[in-house]
């Protein structure tokens, strides 16, 4: 593979804006979609529209065939055990909405008990669990991170009590772009009796990942961040928990009898998809995994280790510049670049990069808690694909120097 040939599969990269080129580096946000996506979509609105799981009607087969054929190549992608332990979504925030649900009406949580939540998470990594522990009594405690962005095994162990049900973990920040240590983080969570989530939204599109490597017990994601439609995401789970956890949602296709007296639940994953699911959109996973595949290839591995390189050294070596997330191991880091400026509002910086063709994103990046760590009120962050070239990440820094020029 080519960096050429995987940019000519992605349409959108041959947009201009503002007469220039588009330069798309908000991929953390979500990614662009190649041709195979965009065809699978289109295929099953044009052909294969059907409710799914209902019908005996040979469209309706075909539709339920692609989604669960989707649903094996998740479980495979990741390393599941089974393709039951993949439940289908919309995203990360509602697999993370799922489980929380889940847990607190399985009396999983008593009060007093307590959730330990990383200083960096995303707010759909924080808020579901500040619901849950509002209502029931929980405590939160968070895992600090350093100033470099790193999280201290020592201090989550410190954190950790007979009381932590559950420990709340991205494997990559979407601000930071720090590769956390998952496994050992597991490790040290199931010693003490503590089930582990991991928030997969930035790791599943940049890491080769194996869930049971891993060892966590919950991995969640989407789909429109590793190039697939929006509106559709995973919750993975270990079967043995998703199988001890109540249904969260009542409807259609959830259940196996319904009467007025009683009724029963499906087994485990459709217990946990009641209605109508997303019929065209969950079998694009199926083309934007191979698609992931594709770009673990070594030619585009080099031109992103030449980008991160380009850009780390760029922005580390200019006086106004502050970067959040800067490992001093940089094999720990992805191309995702999270930095203010002295003197210069993100905001007016994104907007300048933006006429310049630039796509990049400013602001608290549902990261608040973070930005009061770091102190700042927002950042601008420059996030890279596997598309994007050398070259982007030259005149990346160029337009960014010129733009501070033009605020001083
Ligand atoms: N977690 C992380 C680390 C993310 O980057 C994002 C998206 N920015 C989310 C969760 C939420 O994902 P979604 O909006 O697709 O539910």
């Amino acid at each position: 593979m080519n960096i050429d040939t995987l940019r000519s599969y992605f349409p959108q990269l041959k947009e201009k804006v503002y007469g220039k080129d588009l330069v798309y580096l908000d991929n953390a946000a979500t990614s662009l979609r190649p041709m195979t996506v965009i065809q699978e979509w289109e295929d099953m609105s044009l052909k294969h529209n059907s409710n799914l799981h209902r019908a005996v009607h040979k469209t309706a087969v075909d539709a339920t065939d692609r989604y669960e054929a989707a649903r094996a190549a998740v479980a495979g992608f990741v390393g599941a055990s089974c393709p039951e332990e993949i439940v289908f979504t919309s995203g990360t925030t509602h697999s993370i909405n799922l489980l929380a649900a889940c847990l607190e009406h399985s009396a999983f949580f008593a009060p007093g008990d307590e959730i330990l939540i990383a200083e960096s998470e995303h707010h759909s990594n924080i808020v579901p669990w500040q619901l849950v522990s509002g209502r029931n009594g929980l405590k939160i405690k968070k895992i600090p991170i350093d100033s470099r962005g790193e999280i201290s095994l020592q201090k989550l162990s410190e954190s950790l009590s007979s009381r932590t049900r559950l420990c709340c973990i991205a494997q990559i920040s979407n601000v930071l772009g720090i590769i956390n240590p998952i496994k050992e983080i597991v490790g040290i969570c199931h010693k003490n009796g503590t089930l582990v989530l991991v928030d997969g939204a930035q790791g599943i599109v940049h890491l080769p990942t194996n869930v049971q490597e891993l060892g966590c017990d919950f991995y969640a994601f989407s789909g429109h961040k590793m190039f697939a439609a929006p509106g559709v995401g995973v919750l993975y789970g270990k079967k043995a928990l998703l199988e001890a956890l109540p249904p969260y949602m009542g409807g259609g296709e959830m259940i196996e009898s319904v009467s007025w007296e009683k009724t029963s639940f499906a087994p485990v994953p459709r217990r946990f998809e009641a209605g109508t699911q997303n019929i065209s959109g969950t079998p694009t996973l199926i083309p934007a995994i191979e698609m992931c595949k594709q770009m673990r290839d070594s030619e585009i591995e080099k031109e992103q280790d030449a980008v991160k390189a380009y850009v780390l050294d760029a922005l580390s070596s200019s006086p106004d510049i502050t970067l959040y997330g800067n490992p001093e191991d940089r094999t720990k880091k992805i191309p995702l670049f999270s930095f203010s400026v002295a003197g210069a509002h993100h905001e007016d910086l994104a907007l300048i990069l933006d006429k310049m063709g630039i796509a990049v994103r400013s602001g608290q990046m549902c990261a608040e808690p973070l930005m009061d760590r770091f102190g700042v009120t927002g950042m601008l962050r420059a996030s890279f694909a596997a598309y994007n070239t050398l070259g982007e990440a030259e005149y990346f820094v160029e337009c960014l120097r010129k733009a501070i020029k033009m605020l001083k």
